[in-house]
């Protein structure tokens, strides 16, 4: 090797590049920031071609499949690919389903996202699909046809919390030879592993209860490696890889899943029964209330009620209008699983380019009010929520 000593600008550009690893494994996960990865010897780089190595990040980083092994892990899965987004995730693992000519077989009242891209963006690339009325069995089977390859649904659903009948769909799913693909964001894996019920795909928006401090956006997708195979194809055509950044921050928020969760479902608990009890309160919708429509089905495929209540307040627009802007501690904010306690007014927020009748079927009433439970002393929420409606 040639040894001659190298001139400034050079030495500037290499400055610190090669930093040997430290003599002890750091504890906590280093952040490999890197778009790329380079060899000792051309023997290396040809190995990395081969797919034996790391290569470019596009393919693969290390970041990602830690976040990827250990959302595998938790899920039951034999393996996880991590996305940019939810959104990029549920666009590969349902185009890796839905060639040409491709029916998909899903359910009203869908995440925004997912319902636009099944209803509006897919049928261009020739996929079709149709929208049944409740994640049932008994509703998705005759939806059923020769070209049905994949059925999508939601564990719980948003805004109106509504829970898949999961086992009994993974179990028609086996039988007819489609595979089930589950949005499971919302029950994350400490409350359902998807798989586990018969699901072919697990789904994430990491964004929410995975990373749980609303600072990144992610998502995961788990299931067989061969199926995972499959879909980290997709990810590196369509270029929806999560930064090692991203990841990095997801996984450490990863780790407090359990502690911030059993919380959230506890006050979520508390604050539906509270304002159930309260004046101005005309439906609360919270899967572990009795008179929750899937109070039993919950019971049934959940580990848990989860952490999202809706309620319909008296009043309507302007009603649920005053009270919105009447909070003080939950905050007035889209997305959800946050630490802290978000509110949304669906009728005038994620539905409000749906119009009154589309809304009023999809059960999304003009007092409807969405809130994410956060890791608050529930003491402050249900006063926040006393005061905004008094
Ligand atoms: C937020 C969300 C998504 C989309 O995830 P992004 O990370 O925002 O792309 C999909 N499904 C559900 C149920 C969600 O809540």
């Amino acid at each position: 090797m040639n040894k001659r000593p190298l001139h400034f600008s050079t030495q500037l550009a290499h400055a610190g590049m090669h930093m040997p690893l430290p003599d002890a494994r750091p504890h906590a996960p280093p952040l490999y920031q890197t778009a790329g990865f380079e060899y000792d010897d051309a023997a290396g780089a040809e190995e990395a071609a081969l797919g034996k190595r790391y290569l470019y990040a596009r393919d693969a980083s290390p970041n990602e499949d830690a976040l990827g092994r250990a959302v595998a892990a938790l899920e039951g899965a034999e393996a996880a690919v991590v996305f940019a987004s939810g959104m990029g995730a549920i666009a590969a693992a349902l185009e890796s389903y839905l060639g040409d000519g491709a029916h998909l077989v899903t359910v009203d009242g869908l995440y925004g996202g997912s319902h636009e891209l099944i209803a509006g963006v897919m049928p261009h690339f020739g996929a079709r699909h149709a929208f049944v009325s409740a994640a049932t069995a008994a509703a998705i089977e005759p939806a059923i046809g020769p070209a049905t390859r994949a059925v999508f649904v939601e564990s719980i659903s948003n805004p109106l919390l509504r829970v898949a009948e999961l086992d009994q769909i993974g179990a028609l799913c086996r039988r007819r030879n489609v595979a089930l693909l589950v949005d499971a964001t919302f029950a994350t894996p400490l409350l359902q592993r998807p798989l586990e019920q018969g699901a072919t795909l697990s789904i994430h928006s990491g964004t929410k209860y995975i990373s749980g401090h609303g600072d990144v956006m992610c998502g995961v997708v788990s299931g067989a490696a061969v199926e995972i195979a499959k879909v980290r194809k997709l990810r590196k055509f369509h270029g929806a890889n999560c930064d090692p950044f991203g990841a990095w921050l997801a996984l450490r928020g990863l780790r407090t899943l359990a502690l911030r969760l059993e919380r959230q479902v506890a006050t979520a608990a508390r604050v539906a029964t509270a304002l159930q009890a309260m004046k101005g309160v005309e439906r609360v919708h919270y899967p572990g209330l009795e008179s929750h429509p899937d109070h039993a089905l919950a019971r049934r495929v959940l580990g848990g009620f989860g952490a999202m209540v809706s309620f319909e307040v008296a009043g309507g627009l302007d009603g649920a209008r005053r009270v919105y802007d009447r909070l003080g501690v939950i905050a007035r904010a889209a997305s959800l699983g946050d630490l802290t306690s978000l509110m949304t007014h669906p009728a005038r927020f994620s539905h409000v380019r749906l119009s009154p009748d589309e809304r009023r079927r999809g059960g999304i009433e003009d007092g409807l009010l969405r809130l994410s439970v956060g890791i608050e002393d529930p003491a402050d929420l249900i006063d926040d929520l006393q005061h905004a409606l008094g």
